[in-house]
């Protein structure tokens, strides 16, 4: 620590105080913004929610010069400066909503040093790159929403790929980037773009342990709207979201849990892309403001809502992946209150989400994706460490907040099976797809496997008494589990985790589930 250091450090947080209100910062607010401050670059991967704004907000006023924003989204761009602008910072932004004049006077006012936030929509960054920009004292550069530069993340933008630039025209600028979901290989992916291989990356997690997930498989649609009916009614009070598929979906349910509801007062609304602007901001108010108790949504809603008390999130639907099931249900409980999150899924929507899949323009990695969120949904092991260990994160105990907790399925010692299925996976140099590994472990001998003399590897046949079935229902665990992931950047390949290489170094135990057939579980009566 040097005295300069220190001194802005303390600089920082007295910004904090002043222009934000706030006593102190949150977790790892602190490390971030300390490190921008040494004009390091930085990925900050937060849930939405976790103050990320504040990481650039704050260094933007310890700066001397300006800072650029980078934004995909217009209506939070908007939202952001006029909450700057209230409390008293110097922000503006460019994108195609600003008029000729407009834009006149905010250049004017940057070169005059009185606007400290730029926020600028990745369209613009081009053209504002090649001749406004440069001649400005640029002191730190922040890219909102840096998931959207990756084709592997689930909302990419090829407007985002020109961000590559940025490390060109400002070499010596320190550069944030900040997400709120992104797998490993996204994160990766994201760092490569950027150009920022020395980055630190700060990793918050995405645990919210105040958020209960059950999944409801295979419901017949009658008897799914009464168990929603039965639920809601069991608490009149609260308010929640269903999200639904389509935008006509979102209108018969809710005429239907209207038509039901309304007479003991419980309000029910709709909510999609295709209604007037006018009419949506109105329906979204009357959400926010309590007037609406139960909204049933695509995923067009909720963007930038940040109402605290939604206690309870439904899918209508299976969602299409993970990273959008994970932000949607995390619209529940942001006051950190108990908070109810329930999946509906059966095979009809897994087979027309698989169709937009197939038709899609990145169809292996959709298919990729929407798999992992069957797996989810199928999971016989504690669902909170299928989901966290999507987003990289290992949760070691049960988190006894989830329906498979709640009713656990039977236990063996799995642990020589897992064994035998990395030590043969580490064997193969992790070079193959779970299909190959299943059937080296069952001894093969089919062509591929004698051509690449994976015969020859000391565990090849080991698994031969396990059926082809249960071997895949048991990989499946050990993914779950956070034990082996999947490497959809380089051909779906196996890989062993560094949980995993501790699970076979330490000869640690591993708990399976014997696999069952598929048993529709009954509805269980929710807690008041
Ligand atoms: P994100 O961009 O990660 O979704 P925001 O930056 O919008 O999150 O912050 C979420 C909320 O937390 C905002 O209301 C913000 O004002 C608040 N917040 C952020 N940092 C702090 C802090 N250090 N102390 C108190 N509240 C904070
Ligand atoms: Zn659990």
């Amino acid at each position: 620590f040097t005295m300069q250091e220190n001194g802005t450090i303390v600089q920082a947080r007295a910004i904090l105080k002043q222009y934000f209100g706030y006593e102190q910062f949150r977790p790892l607010q602190e490390e971030i913004i300390e490190k921008i401050l040494q004009q390091q670059d930085v990925l900050v991967l937060m849930p939405t929610g976790g103050g990320k704004s504040i990481c650039y907000q704050v260094p933007a006023l310890v700066f001397p010069g300006l800072t650029i924003v980078i934004s995909p989204l217009i209506a939070l761009m908007k939202d952001q400066v006029t909450a700057l602008k209230a409390n008293g910072i110097g922000a503006a932004y460019l994108n195609s909503t600003i008029g000729m004049d407009e834009e006149q006077w905010i250049k004017h006012e940057c070169v005059q040093g009185r606007i400290k936030l730029l926020y600028i929509s990745p369209e613009r960054l081009q053209t504002e790159l090649r001749a406004f920009l440069p001649g400005l004292p640029v002191s730190l550069i922040a890219i909102d929403e840096a998931h959207c530069i990756s084709q592997w993340g689930h909302d990419f933008r090829p407007e985002y790929t020109q961000l590559a630039s940025l490390k060109t025209y400002f070499p010596k600028t320190p550069l944030v980037a900040l997400t709120a979901t992104a797998d490993k290989t996204t994160r990766k992916d994201i760092l490569q773009q950027l150009a920022l291989p020395q980055a630190n990356v700060f990793l918050a997690s995405f645990d919210r342990p105040n958020l209960s997930l059950q999944v409801r498989s295979n419901i017949q649609k009658r008897e799914k709207m009464e168990e929603i009916k039965d639920f809601i009614q069991s608490r009149p009070q609260d308010n929640g979201i269903i999200y639904c598929m389509s935008r006509k979906t979102t209108e018969e349910v809710a005429a239907e849990l209207g038509a039901a509801l309304r007479p003991q007062g419980i309000s029910v609304a709709y909510y999609h892309a295709g209604m007037p602007a006018d009419y949506r901001d109105a329906v979204q108010q009357d959400f926010i403001n309590d007037r609406v108790q139960v909204m049933c949504a695509t995923i067009a809603f909720g963007m930038g809502i940040d109402k605290s008390n939604v206690r309870w999130v439904m899918h209508y639907n299976l969602p299409r992946n993970m990273e959008g099931y994970y932000q949607e249900i995390g619209r529940a409980g942001r006051d950190g209150l108990p908070s109810d999150t329930i999946l509906y899924f059966n095979m009809g929507d897994l087979n027309m989400l698989t169709r937009f899949a197939q038709e899609s323009g990145q169809q292996e990695m959709n298919m990729e994706k929407l798999n992992r969120m069957r797996q989810y949904a199928e999971a016989n092991t504690c669902r909170r460490k299928v989901l966290l260990s999507y987003f990289g994160e290992t949760l070691e105990q049960q988190c006894n907040n989830c329906d498979v907790c709640a009713n656990p399925r039977s236990f063996f010692d799995g642990t020589l099976l897992t064994q035998k299925a990395l030590s043969a996976l580490l064997r193969l140099h992790e070079r193959v797809g779970s299909q190959m590994l299943i059937d080296v472990l069952r001894g093969s001998q089919r062509a591929e496997i004698l051509q690449h003399g994976y015969d020859k590897i000391k565990t090849y046949g080991a698994g031969a008494d396990v059926s082809n079935r249960d071997w895949q229902q048991y990989l499946l665990q050990l993914l779950d589990q956070g034990i082996v992931e999947i490497a959809y950047d380089e051909n779906f390949t196996m890989k062993v985790t560094d949980f995993g290489k501790t699970i076979l170094a330490e000869k640690r135990s591993v708990q399976l589930t014997r696999p069952v057939d598929f048993v529709p579980s009954k509805p269980t009566k929710e807690k008041n």
